[in-house]
């Protein structure tokens, strides 16, 4: 059962960077390779194929291609071919991630092999599309155009520089939710200079012709009666519907999501780049990106907390009962950059760098600050809401994870502990007013 085949498919996890490198370790073969290349500076190799490679995260790479061991090639292959790609397209995805000797020719059995593209291959082109004049910068001149699938009407637009193609799923063909559609999709990526779309009654309405002419737009229509001459609209309309035809899983929404993520990230016959590269600039990400090792750098945001405390500094914390705001003690302990524990009188206070001012070094702990902050722990009051300073900056970076139903943290820790949320405090409804926190600027 085809179907079957592709649910396992799809429920599989992608194959990653850390699998590849243990799978390495596992296969003779790949691993005398990786031996090979380890012991050899990459210039004084003297064959020139040997030069073509390197070592990243115990993964080898042919370029800028990982070399997927024996064991792996199978299951690369089927992602590769997810939204039933055909065979250049799914070469020319390959080429931008993996590499194994042969291939070429393994996506070929497999595509071939596979029975649902067998079964709704479309007949061979008989016409040649109008010849439009090539465009020289994305989002120049769209083509759109309706389409009806499985009971689904769509609009398709395609940018005839880049070949992005959007596609809206629609209830209605009327002139005003068209309109709606290409507005929304135009306020995304802008009005383009020209539009074409065949004759149909709804575009050549004083509707349409009103919105292109409001918003700048030339608005050319193909011949009379002869759809064809809007190729590009034409020829993404079959390719649309023969990914919609191959991938049955899933709500028709859910399925055509994935024939557009294949169709967007999937090099271009005639460009020879994908449509998200010459839409935006840049690769987009889908599971094959996976088999690619993370770079470090990517994985940690760089810090933008300007005042910071270290171990053993003497600061003022705020207090969140009482009469009295502030209290004294010392960094007991940093988690991530945001969050401290602060000792104060044999207890730990955990609170937000925002909860926080320095002390000067001068101050002495004094005697009736002891006795206040007694007082507040016995009382065990409304704390603060520890989520939401988290979530106005720097979010994470190490900082204990706070569960989203936790909105009152104790804040108070016991010092035997490592840092954590008391348990027994979880979603409490307190009796006093409650308050804003008062943050504190220097
Ligand atoms: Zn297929």
């Amino acid at each position: 059962m085809p179907t079957q085949i592709h649910r396992v498919q799809l429920q599989t996890l992608p194959v990653t960077a850390k699998e590849i490198a243990d799978e390495i370790l596992n296969d003779d073969s790949v691993l005398s390779l990786y031996r090979q290349l380890q012991g050899i500076d990459p210039i004084r190799r003297k064959s020139q194929e040997l030069q073509e490679y390197s070592l990243q995260d115990g993964c080898i790479f042919r370029g800028e291609r990982v070399y997927i061991p024996p064991s792996l090639r199978s299951r690369i292959l089927k992602e590769l071919h997810v939204g039933h790609l055909g065979i250049v397209k799914c070469r020319q995805l390959a080429r931008c991630f993996v590499y194994w000797p042969g291939i070429d020719s393994d996506i070929q059995k497999e595509i071939s092999a596979c029975t649902e593209c067998a079964v709704n291959a479309k007949d061979p082109d008989r016409v040649k599309p109008h010849p439009w004049l090539p465009t020289e910068e994305p989002w120049q001149r769209v083509h759109f155009d309706c389409a009806q699938f499985e009971s689904k009407q769509m609009l398709i637009i395609v940018d005839s520089f880049s070949k992005w193609v959007e596609v809206y799923q629609l209830n209605s063909m009327s002139a005003s939710k068209l309109l709606e559609c290409l507005d929304e999709c135009f306020s995304r990526l802008g009005f383009p200079l020209v539009c074409v779309s065949d004759n149909a009654p709804q575009f050549v309405s004083d509707e349409f012709s009103s919105f292109f002419k409001t918003n700048g737009i030339e608005h050319r229509t193909s011949a009379p009666y002869c759809p064809i001459s809007n190729g590009q609209a034409e020829r993404f309309v079959q390719i649309i519907k023969s990914g919609l035809k191959t991938d049955k899983i899933g709500s028709f929404q859910e399925r055509l999501n994935r024939v557009l993520l294949s169709y967007r990230r999937a090099p271009n016959v005639v460009t020879g780049k994908s449509p998200a590269e010459l839409l935006f600039g840049r690769k987009i990400r889908s599971r094959i990106s996976l088999v690619l090792p993370v770079k470090k750098s990517d994985t940690k945001l760089p810090s933008n907390v300007k005042r910071k405390f270290d171990i053993g500094d003497l600061v003022h914390f705020r207090l969140y009962s009482g009469s009295q705001k502030w209290s004294t003690g010392k960094i007991q302990k940093k988690a991530g950059d945001v969050i401290y524990y602060i000792r104060f009188n044999n207890q730990v206070h955990k609170r937000h760098v925002n909860q926080i001012r320095k002390a000067s070094s001068s101050i002495p702990n004094c005697r009736d600050e002891t006795n206040f902050e007694f007082q507040v722990l016995n009382e065990n009051e409304d704390q603060p809401v520890v989520r939401d300073f988290q979530t106005e900056e720097n979010v994470g970076h190490g900082s204990p994870s706070v569960s989203p139903n936790a909105r009152h943290v104790s804040p108070n820790v016991s010092l035997n502990d490592s840092p954590k949320i008391s348990p027994n405090l979880g979603p409490r409804r307190s009796k006093r007013e409650k308050r804003k926190p008062i943050r504190f600027s220097p």
